[in-house]
């Protein structure tokens, strides 16, 4: 496909889904604003990725570590990039990674909490002396293959905290492979009340849920996501 048609076509994508969850918003009786898409630019190379910036979409989310760095060198844009990983990061990857200031919305085990705020409070490392802003994912699911944390588990992770080197934000959650639009929405609330229980626990706000994709954001934003994760809504009649 010739480039002019791609660009012609993700933008025409990007303003539709744009519509598409200001009406989920505003059927929730929420304002527009509290919902932040993240573009999700996995399927596409970085030269896709940039029409995608250009069109209006300045947060962008990869699943793999390698894959955000590369784009995170390449990409050139007049508007700053807020980088999403939500994927899973082995902790040899930490380092690398946080030189990006991504929001990273797949912390899936205390090891690898530990490894963030360890290498964002070390002060050696020049390019990382923020806090880093993560969330916890949650298996709401309850899917072996899926990531994330047990609902269980999760208790022990909110008790330390807060702590130096990083901020946890709230909680990220995907709807299991295939569930039905009413059990995606049920999952949606699930991860709702678990937030506000270990916002209770643990007394910090975790007022961002990451939740809801293609095929099910408008659900999550009837159950109050604060962040929808779009991907192949985007590329829709654009080959990848
Ligand atoms: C790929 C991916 C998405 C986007 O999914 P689409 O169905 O393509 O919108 C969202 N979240 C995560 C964690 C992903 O890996």
């Amino acid at each position: 496909m010739a480039e002019a048609p791609i660009r012609t076509r993700l933008a025409a994508n990007w303003n539709q889904v744009c519509e598409q969850v200001a009406e989920a918003a505003q059927q929730a009786g929420r304002s527009r604003d509290d919902v932040h898409i993240v573009g999700v630019t996995k399927y596409v190379d970085a030269a896709t990725t940039a029409m995608l910036v250009e069109a209006g979409c300045r947060s962008l989310g990869e699943n793999r570590p390698q894959q955000l760095w590369d784009k995170a060198e390449s990409i050139r844009s007049r508007d700053p990039i807020q980088w999403h990983l939500i994927g899973h990061l082995q902790r040899n990857k930490v380092r690398r990674t946080l030189r990006y200031h991504p929001l990273i919305h797949s912390i899936d085990s205390l090891r690898l909490l530990d490894a963030i705020a360890a290498a964002a409070t070390d002060e050696t490392e020049s390019n990382s002396a923020a806090p880093i802003d993560v969330l916890l994912e949650v298996n709401v699911s309850g899917e072996e293959a899926k990531t994330g944390f047990d609902e269980s588990e999760l208790d022990s992770v909110i008790n330390q905290l807060p702590r130096p080197g990083v901020n946890v934000l709230g909680l990220m959650a995907m709807a299991g492979w295939g569930t039905d639009p009413g059990e995606a929405r049920r999952q949606f609330a699930r991860t709702r009340e678990i937030r506000d229980r270990l916002a209770k626990l643990c007394g910090l706000p975790l007022a961002t849920l990451s939740m809801g994709m293609s095929n099910d954001f408008a659900a999550a934003i009837a159950e109050g996501a604060t962040i929808v994760r779009i991907g192949s809504a985007l590329y829709e009649g654009i080959d990848h």
